[in-house]
């Protein structure tokens, strides 16, 4: 049976896509949604302590530096399972990194025409946040702000341009499907489920009668013939049949969303080159700081991470050094040792924007499976790391701080995985085009962060779920 649209994958970019896709189809379209992961209940996630069966790491190989880490989820969902719902938007020079300060890569579009994309992924999930935002915003989010802890309290009064509530998609108060989040911070698998997920948020859509879809299908390439794709090749499954052979399905549009790591994997596998298809793996990269704080407690929040600060974030500085955004923890798994000071603590994460290096990328191995190399971080991440070592004490004068200990430098992994199909105007010096369209490949379109032609340091999943909903909008008006 030939489909009308073919889907790789059901995270948040393919499930946008989908939405956005099944509102304006016909009644008879035909889907096909193709996910190499199972529908691992709440109930197994919770009694086995994961978000999927499957292993992540046995899918994958590392070269180059040894402490890089790669984390993602490969099942119904995707990283909606893992993920921690924090929900900042890109701030508007984002885009345009190279035209404002002659680094990176300008992205294809600006921040006003994702606007109305972020304003629509941010209702579907349900985010809570404050209408005073770093970003002109022109609606407030759908539900009200966290509320803050005292030491946040003191940097937003501080600071009352730069330092907010973090928007983000654990709710505030109950949405009907979603209950409040409580703040025990162990979102990496919610055990309330007050988190936005695939299952709890836009399950509907692989509930709708005209699509079809397939668990334990893990796509391996795709056909292409004369410029076009004509199937998507499905590896046997060895559970049910140990004879069985690759499988093909027909269709007439296809959508890879599977990832930034398994994206250029297929296409790769298929044939498919170009200079950059691969390339400029890279994720944002950040530095824990523990701060004990002298006669001020912390963790009154109403969530895991209560606030961001855009202090070291926009600026002249990032011709020179990264950007950085604070992320304040309000997660009491390390408090204070002495007696009657437990709670005298801020921990806040740096998380700063790496410029991709063409040097970073997936190749495949002689089995077609991807090796990820990855080199190290840019000098410019670095620079970052040093210039918030240097103005930390000037930073952090509006709290009362004993001492300041660093943790591990940097972490091993963001969890945002991005680059490897990059998306530009420029045919010759990009994968996809603006609308996430393969250059060559005209009726192929590639989702995800993979597309992302600089980082910033703010979380990806907002922005990769609005630009799934605009290439949708685009292709289907
Ligand atoms: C621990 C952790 C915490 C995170 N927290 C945040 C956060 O707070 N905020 C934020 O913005 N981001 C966060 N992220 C990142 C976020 O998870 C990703 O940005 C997001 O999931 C990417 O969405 P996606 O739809 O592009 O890909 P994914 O969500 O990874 O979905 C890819 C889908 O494709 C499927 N798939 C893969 N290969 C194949 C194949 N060959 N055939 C068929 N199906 C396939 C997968 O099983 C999966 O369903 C976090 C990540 C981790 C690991
Ligand atoms: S802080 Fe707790 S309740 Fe809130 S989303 Fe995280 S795990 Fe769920």
């Amino acid at each position: 049976m030939a489909y009308d649209l073919v889907v790789v994958g059901t995270g948040f970019a393919s499930s946008f896509f989908l939405a956005e896709y099944l509102a304006r189809a016909p009644r008879t379209a035909r889907v096909l949604v193709l996910e190499r992961g199972f529908r691992d209940t709440r109930a197994w996630q919770l009694e086995h302590r994961r978000t999927t069966r499957l292993d992540a790491d046995a899918t994958f190989r590392r070269s180059g530096s040894p402490d890089k880490q790669w984390t993602f989820t490969l099942g119904f969902g995707g990283g909606s399972n893992c993920w921690w719902g924090c929900t900042p938007r890109l701030m508007p020079a984002d885009f345009a990194l190279k035209t404002h300060y002659g680094v990176g890569e300008d992205w294809p579009m600006t921040y006003a025409d994702l606007e109305p994309f972020y304003e629509r992924a941010e209702a579907v999930m349900a985010i809570a946040g404050s209408d005073r935002a770093p970003y002109p915003r022109r609606t407030p989010p759908p539900l009200p702000a966290h509320r803050l802890s005292d030491p946040d309290r003191l940097l937003a009064a501080a600071y009352p341009d730069a330092y907010f509530p973090q928007p983000t998609a654990r709710a505030r108060v109950a949405t009907g499907t979603r209950p409040a989040c409580c703040a025990n911070g162990v979102c990496g698998l919610c055990p309330i489920d007050a988190k936005f997920t695939i299952e709890n948020g836009l399950a509907g859509v692989y509930a709708d009668s005209r699509v079809t879809l397939r668990l334990g299908a893990d796509v391996t390439a795709l056909d292409l013939q004369a410029g076009r794709v004509t199937a998507v090749i499905v590896k046997g499954d060895h559970n049910r049949d140990r004879t069985a052979g690759n499988e093909r399905v027909e269709a007439d549009l296809f959508v890879l969303g599977a990832g930034a790591i398994f994206n250029p994997t297929i296409l790769l596998r298929s044939g498919l080159t170009h200079a950059r298809l691969g390339r400029r793996l890279f994720e944002q990269v950040s530095l824990m700081a523990k701060i004990d704080l002298d006669g001020v407690d912390g963790f009154q929040g109403s969530t895991v991470f209560t606030a961001n600060g855009y202090m070291l974030y926009d600026g002249p500085h990032r011709a020179r050094h990264a950007a950085c955004l604070m992320e304040s923890w309000n997660r009491p798994d390390e408090l204070r040792w002495e007696s009657g000071r437990e709670r005298q603590l801020l921990a806040i994460k740096f998380i700063f924007e790496d410029l991709p290096d063409e040097r970073n990328g997936i190749t495949l191995d002689a089995d077609g499976m991807p090796v990820l190399h990855f080199e190290g971080y840019s000098e410019y991440a670095r620079r970052g790391f040093d210039a918030v070592r240097s103005e930390l004490d000037t930073l952090l004068a509006p709290l009362p701080v004993e001492r300041v200990a660093f943790g591990p430098d940097p972490l091993p992994t963001e969890g945002h995985i991005l680059g490897t199909v990059m998306m530009g105007d420029d045919p010759s010096a990009s994968v996809v085009d603006r609308w996430m369209v393969h250059h060559a490949v005209r009726n192929l379109v590639v989702l995800g962060g993979s597309a992302f032609p600089t980082g910033s340091p703010a979380n990806p999943t907002l922005t990769i779920s609005a630009l799934a909903l605009w290439s949708a909008d685009h292709l289907f008006a």
